[in-house]
């Protein structure tokens, strides 16, 4: 099996004509197809070749692409026209989108090539891809464990080499978790900097597409291509995207104001982890950056309030897949029982949070449920902007232990939901967020998160770029 390059690498050696995009697809194809993680759902082997050369037609007639010839994966919640979108679900399996999702579409006019769809959680509600109704997906570092999840096919055809680049999704986590499970980098962008557009819902407000790649540059470089406003999506920010991955290198941390947030470093947190984070802040100091220890007093709320608002719109957002207008119908006699039958076949998870959403939003229960979660929603928001009132970005854990074994959660949903516990905060806020591997614990990786206020991702960027220095030069960890 060839090696695979990076993304940037990759377009620049196709925009050259080193290299043609349908030999690179074509690499690409052969280490997907010798992956054995259950990491993608569809190969679209002749699409994806037919879509390579285009794209080198499109080089010769000397068009400039910024991700020429690039191959990338994408979580199976974004719709790709003309393939499955299956959600990792049942009821979804037999639809075929009939459309291309925003981002999908720029990543096609980039000259990107989409390789397959990833494997990942029933409509992206788990951390671990446990509750895909084709079966979990394996860590590359260790096949019992989980590549974390939602988005745990695309964390996992990164790491694992098969691609340098893949979509994911986020509502709570998904983009970071599997990211820091499997040791690659994952963004969770700011609320609308990317379009919704074609990605299913989930919780509408919290929902953002992220990027997994195995650079900083290359996430930025993705994340670039995919961000900006669309008509489409009317929560998409009107700001210009900007250049997010240039001269990153060029960062000092001497100006720096980075923030340790004490309460996520007071709970249940592994030793090793909460060691890594303390490792990059001492680089960032040594660097000449200020650490300033900061409050974000409703933190601890934080799983609790995720876990009311967001399955209360997850309740709403499902309710579409009735067994009329997509994907699978149960046979019955009675519109009643075609209802009752066809939704029968989620998976328990999304069974779990289709009735309890329903109920946190039913009468006499909404104001003590959802009303209330939204007022804490607000407060962990406001938390935030006090804090950037004194610093630049925050440092924190990505996640409180590394990959668990599957099967070990699968069955305590609470145990489960805490693994979010210090991802849950962005999501809720809409603010950027970025995880990258910093170090490892007896063979699996370990994840170190920065989040700063909306639209600061080059500045994530940046120090995550300096902080991968770091790492690569073995100084740390
Ligand atoms: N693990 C969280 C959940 O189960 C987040 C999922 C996500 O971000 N899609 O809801």
């Amino acid at each position: 099996m060839s090696p695979t390059l990076s993304a940037i690498a990759t377009a620049a050696s196709v925009q050259r004509g080193e290299t043609s995009a349908v030999d690179v697809v074509d690499a690409a194809l052969e280490r997907v197809a010798a992956l054995d993680l259950n990491a993608f759902l569809s190969v679209r082997a002749e699409a994806a070749r037919a879509d390579a050369v285009e794209v080198d037609r499109r080089v010769a007639r000397g068009e400039s692409l910024a991700l020429a010839g690039v191959p990338v994966a994408v979580k199976d919640n974004i719709a790709l026209k003309g393939g499955p979108t299956t959600c990792g679900s049942r009821l979804l399996e037999p639809h075929v989108s009939p459309y291309d999702a925003t981002a999908i579409a720029r990543l096609k006019t980039a000259g990107a090539v989409v390789v397959g769809k990833t494997n990942l959680d029933e409509f992206a509600m788990g951390s671990s891809t446990e509750s895909s109704a084709f079966g979990p997906t394996r860590n590359p570092h260790d096949r019992d464990r989980v590549a974390g999840g939602s988005s745990g096919g695309s964390a996992a055809a990164v790491a694992a080499g098969a691609v340098p680049v893949a979509l994911g999704s986020s509502t709570g986590g998904s983009v970071r978790q599997p990211a820091a499970f499997c040791g690659v980098v994952g963004v969770k962008p700011t609320y609308g900097r990317v379009s919704r557009y074609g990605l299913v819902a989930f919780g509408s407000s919290f929902d953002q597409i992220g990027a997994l790649a195995t650079s900083v540059e290359d996430a930025a470089r993705l994340l670039e291509v995919v961000a900006g406003s669309d008509p489409s999506d009317a929560t998409t920010r009107p700001e210009p995207v900007g250049e997010l991955g240039a001269d990153l290198d060029a960062w000092r941390p001497h100006a720096a104001r980075i923030g340790w947030p004490k309460e996520y470093f007071a709970t249940a947190l592994d030793a090793e982890i909460r060691g890594a984070c303390e490792a990059a802040l001492d680089r960032l100091a040594a660097g000449g950056a200020e650490i300033v220890e900061v409050s974000l007093p409703h933190t601890e709320y934080g799983v609790a309030v995720y876990y009311i608002v967001a399955i209360a719109e997850a309740s709403s957002n499902l309710a579409r897949y009735d067994g009329v207008r997509y994907g699978f119908r149960a046979p019955a006699d009675d519109l009643q029982s075609m209802y009752f039958r066809t939704r029968a076949a989620f998976g328990a998870e999304v069974k779990r949070r289709i009735m309890l959403g329903t109920y946190v939003l039913s009468a006499g229960y909404y104001e003590a449920f959802y009303g209330k979660g939204t007022a804490v929603r607000a407060r962990i928001s406001t938390d935030f902007d006090t804090a950037w009132e004194r610093v630049d970005v925050l440092l924190a854990p990505t996640t409180p232990t590394p990959a668990f074994k599957i099967g070990e959660k699968i069955d305590d949903p609470l145990e489960m939901y805490l693994n979010d516990i210090y991802t849950v905060s962005a999501n809720l806020a809409g603010i950027p967020a970025v995880s990258i591997p910093y170090g490892m614990i007896d063979g699996l990786p370990i994840g170190v998160q920065l989040m700063g206020p909306p639209l600061s991702e080059r500045r994530l960027f940046e120090i995550a770029r300096f902080l991968e220095r770091d790492i690569a030069s073995g100084s740390s960890g």
